[in-house]
This record gives C-alpha cells, structure tokens and sequence, in this order.
C-alpha cells in the first residue's frame, strides 16, 4: 500500500469493524495515486471469511485484512471465486449491458460468501445511459453488497452518481506531512524513481507513477510542458509571463495540472535539497515553503472550478489564481 493511501486504508478498516461501510465506495486519485490496490485490499477483505487485524506501523490503529487462506480468500486467489465481479471494457467507453450485467449479478443470492462486491476499475468511461442504470442499482442497493469504483477524472462522474457514493480522496502530500513521508521513504524504499524533467537531476521517490502522463511520452507535449514550467517559474520569481501563462491556462487541458504538479515538486525541492542556503531552489529565497503550500492550496481550489468551466469562465478562474498566487508571493505589490 502507498503511503499516501494508508490513511484511507484506516479510515476505511475503522468502518469496517464498525460497519458503517458505504455500498458504494469511490475512490479517486490520479493514475498511479495507488487507488487500485486500496480498492484490491479492500475487496479482499469483504470477501474473507475470517479477516485479520494487524496494527499501523506508524499510528498504531487497527487495520484489518483478508486472511489469505480461509476458503474465499483462495477461490479469489484461484480466480474462481463466484460473488465478486469486475466490470470493466475493452472499448473506451462502459456501456448500459454491462451495468446491467452488474446489476442482475446483485440481485441473485451470494453463491459462497456473505456479501456480493462489484469492482468498477475506471467509472469516469461509463455512458450516461450506463450511468444511469448504475443509479438504481445505488439508490436501493440490495443487502450486503458492495460497489467499489475507481476514477481518476471525478468531473467526468455525473453529479448523481458522485452524490450517491462515500468519495475517498488520494492527494500528493504537502508540508509537513510530506516531509515526514520522504523522511520515510528515503529509508525503506529502495527503489528510487527520477522524474528528471521535473526535478531538475534531483533523485527522489515519486509519489505517483507519471510514466502514462502525456507530457513523457509525447514530444510536442514535453516542449510545451517545458515551456509551462519556464512560464511559471518566471511568474514566481519576477511576475513575468503573466499573459502567456493565462492563455496556456485557458487553452491548454494539461496546463492545470502541470501547476498543481510543478507546485507539488517545489515543495519538494524545499525538504530534498540539502543546502542551508538554498541556492540550488529554482525559486527565489523569498519565496517560503509556507508560500508554495499556500499556493498549492489555491491550485487545486481553483482545479476543480475552472474544469467544469466554459472558455470565458476558465479565462476568469485562471487570472483569479494567478492574482491570488502573485498576492502571496508579492504581498507588498
Ligand atoms: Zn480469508
């Protein structure tokens, strides 16, 4: 389990035990972010018929988990377990049969186990019509069942089916919470990941797996990402580029995400470079570790808001933001 899901894992085991679980469970993170094996361990341990608890490393809670050995547990390791259905697509879109298909798997008896679960790998390629169907299945969901799905594009969710669900949020960390995460990771993980382009040479563990990210594996994409970045420093340290910047904001769908992402890197940066001076930050010694955190948090208010935006709409988030991150890091101005 990532360690940016281990709260999630908590929070979830603690419903567990209580069981005060949703029926419908929605986990939402970036590729990478770790959502799929949270919803793997989470399936697993509904299905288990003799659940373990073990306690966190860090925070001494109880987490529980599948046994591995009771009778369920090695039918799902066998693949052959009956009562659990993954609904996923070969195509790019999930229709309206294979909700349906879902759904009559929910309305007949469990073969084995107490409960039914349904997967849904990536929500956000359901059709409205699927979407739908999916609906009632959620506002009268039949006993001891579970859907559990996955999107790493929660604007692309209808607002109905969101509504319905217990969201469960993966975020890269910040601040402090960060900090103690490297510190961590450092140490345990040897497997270390250079995002270069990013980090400028600097070796750290990244926290998602940016490998499917367009701007690696595209060419045209990498250049106008490199250009993103040198807008966006040059904003930071000297308020310049402010109307290129914009319009990449408006007109670019990546560009948001590329902030959120540069922003997240040079926190970063703050707690990896291990110079008292801090001459090697590619951001100005004026600019604080609190000021990048505040201007992460003023990304990703603005992320979900200029997303469901039209054009003209997104042109106005977009300066409200650059507005908002010039007032933090030039208060006097
Ligand atoms: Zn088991």
């Amino acid at each position: 389990m990532l360690p940016i899901c281990r709260e999630k894992q908590r929070q979830l085991s603690q419903q567990y035990q209580q069981q005060t679980l949703a029926h419908a469970i929605l986990l939402q993170g970036i590729t990478g972010s770790g959502t799929e094996a949270l919803a793997q361990w989470l399936i697993e341990l509904l299905i288990c018929q003799a659940p373990l608890s073990s306690n966190d490393a860090v925070t001494g809670e109880v987490i529980n988990l599948a046994c591995g050995q009771c009778k369920a547990c090695l039918l799902r390791k066998s693949k052959s377990y009956p009562d659990h259905l993954l609904l996923t697509s070969e195509n790019k879109t999930l229709g309206v049969d294979d909700i349906r298909r879902g759904n009559a798997f929910l309305e007949k008896t469990a073969h084995l186990g107490v409960v039914k679960t349904i997967l849904i790998p990536q929500a956000q390629i359901m059709t409205v019509a699927a979407s739908n169907a999916l609906l009632k299945t959620l506002e009268e969901p039949s006993a001891n069942s579970y859907i559990v799905l996955i999107t790493d594009d929660l604007d692309s969710l209808l607002p109905t089916i969101i509504s319905r669900c217990a969201i469960y949020t993966i975020r890269p960390m910040v601040g402090e919470a960060l900090l103690a995460q490297l510190k961590t990771s450092l140490h345990e993980n040897t497997q270390v990941r250079n995002d270069s382009a990013m980090n400028s040479g600097i070796n750290a563990n990244a926290f998602v797996n940016l490998s499917q990210l367009a701007e690696l594996t595209d060419e045209d994409v990498f250049q106008a990402f490199q250009h993103f970045n040198q807008c966006f420093l040059a904003y930071l340290n000297h308020g310049k580029s402010e109307s290129d910047l914009l319009n990449q904001l408006v007109d670019n769908i990546h560009a948001l995400r590329w902030l959120e992402k540069i922003t997240c890197n040079l926190v970063r940066q703050y707690y990896l470079v291990k110079d008292p001076e801090q001459t090697n930050l590619v951001v100005n010694k004026e600019i604080s570790i609190q000021m990048l955190n505040q201007i992460y948090q003023a990304i990703i208010s603005s992320n979900k808001l200029i997303k469901s935006f039209t054009q003209a709409n997104r042109q106005y988030v977009g300066a409200q933001l650059l507005m908002t991150i010039n007032d933090i890091v030039r208060p006097s101005t």
